[in-house]
């Protein structure tokens, strides 16, 4: 009996395999290294090189392997990518989607666990945000997981295919032991960012917008540990096999940080000066993005160990202070 990670060569995915490995799981790997990283997958894991829009490719994987539960992380997921070339996103999210459920269906695997967003949700109209909160995604990434997120809804009506959707707010963080963590290229989030102008690879920080309607005039994001996530959704395989009904949790830590405040902690963890300017605001970014996550402790009994950002920027800080070029892999996807 074994887990799929499709996805699992990628930043949450392969901290999800590590979490996976260390609790003695079976695990199998399934990615087309488009961004992740062969170096990234935990050496006793099972991996197949290949792209999940491929049925020949899935239809080779569930025969050779007892796969019981499908963890899916393969998806492209930058907001602004995703306004520029909408079409690649509904084709590798939401196609991709597709092509892995049938196979599923056709195989006779019951469990999904999905990485959702909340993307899903575009402006809220309240704070925090509840999972009973009306879904309307203001950019084509967001839709594409909505749209992952109803099929799921049917095919469970349909074939009786049981799945969780883990709705994401900021991840952020890399493994305690410094030995994987977030490599991007090019990077696009706040705190690998962040890290880089520690590091010097960087001249400096721009901070996107500094009149938005908050404390301090910069955006409010929800952090949450890649290790506590990878923790959340073991847990919602658990609830599965354990016959419940199909569900969506927001995964976020109920406390904001705004921009100019992670700035700050990171200037903290790594003693570093960390220069920044203000720049112009990033088209997409609603103000602020706060998840209501008590759900997910109530029902999955989720219980996050990094509360405060300042851990969350030290593990990260760990992983880009060490492996100052990330993976170094740069061109080494063909050779799998
Ligand atoms: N951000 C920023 N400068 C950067 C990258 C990000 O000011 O170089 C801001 C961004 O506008 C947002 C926050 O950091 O307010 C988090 O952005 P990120 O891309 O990390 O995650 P998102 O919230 O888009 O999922």
């Amino acid at each position: 009996m074994a887990i799929l990670v499709a996805g699992g060569a990628g930043y949450i995915g392969s901290h999800m395999v590590k979490r996976l490995v260390e609790k003695g799981e079976d695990v199998v790997v399934a990615d087309n290294l488009a961004t992740g990283h062969r170096k990234a997958v935990a050496k006793e894991a099972k991996f197949y090189y290949g792209d999940i829009r491929d049925r020949q490719f899935l239809d080779r994987i569930f025969t050779n392997e007892d796969i019981t539960a499908v963890v899916h992380f393969a998806a492209f997921s930058i907001v602004p990518e995703s306004m520029a070339k909408p079409l690649k996103y509904f084709d590798n999210n939401t196609g991709g989607m597709i092509t892995l459920l049938e196979a599923m269906h056709d195989f006779g695997v019951k469990y999904i666990v999905f990485s959702s967003t909340a993307a899903t949700y575009g402006i809220p109209e309240h704070m925090p945000i509840k999972e009973t909160d009306p879904q309307k995604p203001i950019n084509p990434y967001g839709l594409s997981k909505l749209m992952m997120e109803e099929m799921m809804a049917w095919a469970d009506k349909a074939y009786g295919i049981k799945f969780v959707a883990l709705r994401y707010f900021n991840v952020a963080g890399a493994a305690p032991d410094g030995t994987i963590g977030e490599d991007h290229g090019p990077e696009t989030h706040l705190v690998p960012i962040i890290m880089q102008v520690a590091e010097g690879k960087r001249k400096e920080l721009s901070i996107f917008g500094d009149d938005y309607d908050t404390p301090d005039g910069t955006n409010v994001r929800d952090y949450v540990h890649v290790m506590d996530l990878a923790d959340a959704h073991i847990l919602a395989i658990k609830y599965l096999e354990a016959g419940n009904e199909s569900n969506a949790f927001n995964l976020g830590s109920s406390t904001g940080f705004s921009n100019k405040q992670m700035l700050e902690a990171a200037r903290e963890v790594t003693g570093k000066e960390i220069p920044a300017k203000m720049a112009p605001r990033r088209p997409g970014d609603p103000d602020s993005l706060v998840a209501a996550s008590d759900k997910a402790r109530e029902v999955l009994g989720w219980q996050p160990q990094y509360d405060d950002v300042h851990d969350i920027i030290a593990t990260a800080w760990k992983w880009h202070e060490t492996h100052p070029a990330g993976y170094d892999d740069r061109g080494e996807a063909t050779l799998y």
